[in-house]
């Protein structure tokens, strides 16, 4: 189905990029809300995070405050004149959120993967001209995320936004929860005029990386950014390792390069943006090839402890034979694709060798 998208529209917030939300992952006591807000709001933030209904994913952690959090967010929004935020997950939170004056909801990525729960939100929103911001579901899925946005529409609500969180991966690299760009950038070609915030703080886990995939997002054109800001990371009550302070978020704000782009043509990819997607596949290729060398000294290791020789070729034979199919597959060009992978194993058997002659020097010395 096509979506009827309105724009989300603050009076008083300037629409530029990047447009910020940030402040805590939860909202704790009144003071660490305050506290948080006002120097947010000092530095030019207009758009307050909190969360107060927290999904964690085990029971006995720090389940959010709960509704005596909502006067909190309201003093907020008097004292400091921001919008407020917070992460809705069943109806009653929605009720709940609307009779205290809450700005703009988003709804988390445990609660998009789950179509009943974003069906009871959509109808529980229905009637309110609520803005809505849908973060990608925890698995990477863009069938379902572009199915929670459906379901808000079908029920009125006009005013939406994603939210770009990554995805659960099970070997944890340097990221939390892996970018996967190419999946927001393919949501930005599928309904180009969605506004794409990124949340670099659920991506990264970790407050030093938060500079560098806020500058990956703002390459790739996407329009926001949500950034979890608490007065204190240290001592946070939920995700401490991935918060930085208010002045710590100004800082990463204004380092950001900003790149020309055609300005109100999203459906037009610029070569920056073209540019950025190959610089991030080019790193994915590196961290393969990284991961395919340390299974050669794996395989090396085991060589030498059954008396096997490093080159075994008709496993070699196997490799270039598969990969020309593969090749032939993908619309590669199967000459270029047998170069490469001549190199990568030379580069492997050397790799081997060197393992092997590694561990027999260490063995002679026994
Ligand atoms: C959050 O924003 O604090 C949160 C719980 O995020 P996510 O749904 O992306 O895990
Ligand atoms: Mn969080």
């Amino acid at each position: 189905m096509e979506l009827k998208l309105k724009p989300i529209e603050l009076p008083g917030v300037e629409m530029k990029r990047p447009i910020v939300i940030a402040g805590p992952c939860s909202a704790e006591t009144d003071e660490q809300v305050m506290n948080t807000a006002r120097e947010l709001a000092e530095n030019g933030i207009k758009i307050f995070r909190a969360g107060i209904w927290k999904p964690r994913t085990r029971p006995g952690a720090f389940e959010g405050v709960g509704s005596a959090g909502l006067p909190w967010l309201q003093r907020v929004k008097q004292e400091t004149g921001m919008y407020i935020a917070v992460e809705v997950a069943t109806a009653q939170h929605v009720y709940e959120a609307i009779k205290f004056g809450v700005d703009i909801v988003w709804i988390g990525a445990r609660t998009t993967a789950n179509p009943f729960a974003v069906q009871e939100i959509a109808d529980a929103l229905r009637g309110s001209d609520m803005p809505v911001l849908v973060k990608n579901p925890v698995n990477p899925d863009l069938e379902l995320w572009i199915g929670a946005f459906e379901r808000l529409n079908r029920a009125g609500i006009c005013r939406l936004g994603a939210i770009h969180r990554g995805f659960s991966v099970y070997d944890k690299s340097r990221f939390r929860n892996h970018p996967q760009w190419q999946i927001p950038i393919e949501l930005r070609r599928r309904i180009p005029q969605l506004p794409i915030f990124t949340d670099p703080s659920h991506i990264t886990g970790n407050s030093n990386l938060i500079q560098e995939v806020s500058q990956d997002a703002m390459d790739l054109n996407f329009d926001g950014l949500i950034i979890e800001s608490h007065e204190c990371p240290a001592r946070a009550w939920s995700d401490a390792s991935q918060q930085v302070t208010p002045a710590h978020l100004k800082i990463i704000l204004n380092s950001l390069i900003l790149r020309d782009h055609a300005i109100g043509d999203k459906s037009r990819v610029t070569l920056d943006e073209l540019r950025a997607q190959i610089d991030k596949l080019d790193t994915q290729i590196l961290e393969s090839l990284a991961k395919r060398m340390n299974i050669s000294k794996e395989i090396a290791k085991f060589k030498y402890d059954h008396n096997i020789t490093v080159l075994q070729t008709r496993r070699y034979d196997e490799i270039l034979k598969s990969r020309r199919e593969k090749a032939e597959q993908f619309k590669l060009n199967p000459e270029f694709v047998i170069k490469v992978y001549e190199d990568i194993h030379e580069e492997s058997v050397n790799t081997q060798t060197a393992v092997m002659k590694q561990l027999a020097e260490e063995q002679n010395k026994e």
